[in-house]
């Protein structure tokens, strides 16, 4: 039997331990002027024989994985050895693989893909997630993203039945509560419908999500961007406030105001800021705020309001008052070597809280500060000739050197990488207020096969 079900492209960070299952696919809106993700794919709803279908898969799926599992004298359970065997197997399916780690982390947590799950028919939504719940016991919760235009033309009759079938969590992309800002970037929504709909997916019993983009406002509407974001998070009360920091890919209508100078973003420190002036004027509210997207700067700014508003400021001021040179430092190694880090890192006291990844690992009792770690190397200095190295070095160089650009750090016009006993080496040179200058990031860089991810240390040479 051949082991597969449909699935869709993304799912939200807090998700990355649950099954995928593809109600929808791309989005049924798809012209958001920051969003690459659907764009060229057109949106269909799935029928609900084809989600029965999918289901029945995962079910079979499962009958196999336990069955594997009785065979191995392993009782049904999903064990390390049990995993281990199914992953080192090449004749898997992808997605025999994911139901199996689906069972090996054993949440129980379920997401229902693409962009807007909520814009199937009632009558089949409910359907499909009862028939899920039959076939598939033991689910903790199910998890959706859903447009606000969607959920605010919904009866509470439907969302309430919708609720009391299984959905338990919706994620809204809110994006911005700037009217201005919502409109420039094609959202298809307003203010006033962000707010219904969150308060009509609360009163219906459904834990709400909202993400915010900070930067999204850019240069000309930054101050209103956050006041109004404010504003709309005050009459919503969500119960989780989600940063998701702009990007501007190119092939977005984005990236073409950026490039014809109608949209200017924002630098990181000003994103910082508008993320302190968002927090101050959140008042009444009794949300968490996480920032758990790759894209943050600052990754440890959580906290739930009212009560540790104040240490969510406190993280802001900590990382604006750090020097220009330790700012920029900063980010290189967040944006640079973040991912690489993040495991071996975590959990370091800091100035700033947790490690500001990437800019180094190692004894912890000797780190006072983020840039000041025995042993390793940010060494600034001007240097010369552009030489973009191949492989994982030269992606790194390129990576850092696009992540300093998207950043406002400056521009940099050489990156260079070289391998040697040492590591991996990366040499920018940036242009930072007409001041050249040379940063030179320094690796170890290793891939770590059985964790599936690499892992690298970053030294202050001088
Ligand atoms: S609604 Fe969401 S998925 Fe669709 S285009 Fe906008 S941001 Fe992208």
């Amino acid at each position: 039997m051949r082991f597969h079900f449909e699935q869709g492209p993304i799912r939200p960070p807090s998700e990355s331990r649950s099954l995928l299952l593809r109600f929808t696919r791309n989005c049924p809106w798809n012209r958001c002027a920051f969003c690459p993700v659907y764009k060229g794919r057109s949106f269909s709803r799935r029928t609900l024989a084809e989600i029965k279908a999918d289901i029945d898969t995962v079910r079979s799926i499962i009958d196999d994985i336990k069955a594997l599992s009785w065979s191995m004298g392993e009782a049904g359970e999903v064990s390390g050895q049990v995993i281990n065997r199914i992953l080192t197997d090449p004749a898997k399916t992808g997605c025999y693989r994911h139901v199996a780690v689906w069972l090996y982390y054993g949440e129980g947590t379920v997401f229902l893909q693409d962009a807007n799950s909520p814009i199937l028919r009632t009558a089949d939504l409910v359907e499909a997630l009862r028939y899920l719940k039959e076939k598939v016991p033991g689910i903790t919760r199910i998890t959706s993203y859903g447009r606000s235009a969607t959920l605010a033309r919904k009866s509470m009759e439907e969302l309430r039945e919708i609720r009391d079938s299984g959905l338990d969590r919706i994620h809204i992309g809110l994006e911005s509560g700037s009217d201005t800002v919502l409109k420039f970037m094609d959202k298809g929504v307003s203010a006033a419908q962000h707010i219904e709909a969150g308060v009509k997916v609360k009163e219906a019993g459904m834990t709400l999500s909202e993400y915010i983009m900070p930067g999204l406002g850019g240069v000309q509407w930054s101050r209103e961007h956050a006041l109004e974001t404010a504003r709309v998070l005050k009459a919503i009360d969500p119960h989780f406030i989600r940063l998701r920091t702009l990007r501007v890919p190119p092939h977005t209508p984005l990236w073409d105001h950026l490039q014809s100078g109608t949209f200017q973003t924002l630098s990181d420190d000003d994103t910082v800021r508008e993320i302190r002036l968002l927090i101050e004027n959140l008042e009444n509210i009794h949300s968490r705020l996480t920032s758990d997207h790759m894209r943050n700067l600052l990754e440890n700014l959580e906290g739930t309001f009212p009560d540790d508003k104040p240490k969510m400021l406190g993280i802001i001021d900590q990382y604006l008052a750090l020097s220009d040179d330790d700012r920029i430092l900063y980010r290189l190694g967040r944006y640079g070597g973040g991912a690489a880090v993040r495991r071996r890192s975590s959990g370091l006291s800091t100035p700033l809280g947790k490690s500001p990844q990437g800019v180094a690992t190692g004894d912890r009792k000797r780190h006072r500060h983020p840039h000041r770690r025995a042993g390793r190397t940010i060494l600034v200095r001007k240097f010369g000739a552009f030489d973009l190295g191949q492989g994982f070095g030269g992606l790194m160089a390129l990576w850092c050197a696009s992540r300093m650009r998207e950043s406002g750090s400056g521009e940099p016009h050489e990156a260079r990488s070289h391998r040697d006993k040492g590591g991996t080496h990366v040499l920018l040179s940036m242009r930072t207020n007409g001041q050249e200058r040379g940063v030179h990031q320094a690796g170890r860089v290793r891939q770590a096969a059985r964790r599936g991810g690499a892992s690298g240390s970053f030294d202050r040479r001088t």
